[in-house]
């Protein structure tokens, strides 16, 4: 995925500006920053749910977003998981994995099937939401995301609700299943030592901006600017 001078305002203030990402497959690039500073508007650009003012999108080499041309979300190959993107209540859990998915219905039944077994789900088909566990839902959740086979994904704290002790493993787990597939993701965090441990790449982000980008080692070992060194100070 590569994205080119990224802008989006909101009346008369700029909240991405010129914001220039690559991401290959199987890598994962972090974007890390404070609180407010565009990292999850840059996300909804990408995956086309909001309009940037300039620049452009490309998934596998074709465009998907620039000044004249604009693919519709759906048909954009992009994954996305977040936090609060909850399940279907009233779908069970075979029906939320093949939610979106379309051909004979075989087909998708296998898909389904073998992308709940990937995630440890496999005896769980027909249970609802409810019947499960934070963590339970989460896999399931990846399942679904992973389904349509993404060529991107896009993930906006998507272990921030999952208590301390499920976190680290199901985010490892992810992780793995998507650099498998070959999956170029983006991952959003505020989190230093969280984008430390998963990032090929930090891309960190300030005020609407992409100030440094690198490999973790190399950002933590020579930060930007006092603000970077800083934010990354409590990082062992
Ligand atoms: P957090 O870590 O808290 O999730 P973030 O980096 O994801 O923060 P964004 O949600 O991208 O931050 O928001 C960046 C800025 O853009 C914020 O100041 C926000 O108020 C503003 N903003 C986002 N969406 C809109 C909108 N639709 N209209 C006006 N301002 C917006
Ligand atoms: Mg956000």
């Amino acid at each position: 995925m590569e994205i080119t001078n990224l802008t989006r305002r909101f009346g008369g203030r700029t909240v991405v500006e010129d914001v220039s990402l690559s991401v290959m497959p199987g890598q994962v690039t972090c974007l890390l920053g404070p609180s407010g500073c565009g990292k999850s508007t840059t996300l909804r650009l990408i995956a086309g749910v909001d309009t940037p003012d300039a620049g452009s999108i490309s998934v596998d080499g074709r465009t998907v977003c620039d000044d004249t041309s604009r693919v519709p979300p759906e048909s954009r190959s992009i994954g996305l998981m977040f936090q609060d993107f909850a399940l279907f209540p009233h779908l069970d859990v075979a029906r939320n994995v093949a939610f979106g998915l379309s051909g004979p219905k075989a087909e998708i039944r296998a898909r389904v099937r073998a992308m709940l077994d990937r995630v440890g789900m496999g005896r769980y088909e027909k249970a609802f939401p409810h019947e499960l566990s934070g963590g339970e839902q989460q896999r399931v959740a990846l399942a679904r995301a992973l389904a349509p086979k993404p060529r991107v994904m896009l993930m906006d704290e998507p272990f921030s609700g999952l208590d301390d002790r499920l976190r680290d493993g199901i985010r490892d787990e992810t992780l793995d299943l998507l650099k498998e597939e070959g999956a170029a993701v983006l991952l959003v965090t505020h989190e230093p030592a969280e984008a430390m441990r998963m990032a090929d790449e930090i891309a960190l982000m300030r005020d609407g901006r992409i100030v440094q980008r690198g490999a973790p080692y190399n950002i933590y070992n020579a930060p930007h600017d006092l603000e970077a060194a800083a934010f990354f100070s409590d990082v062992n």
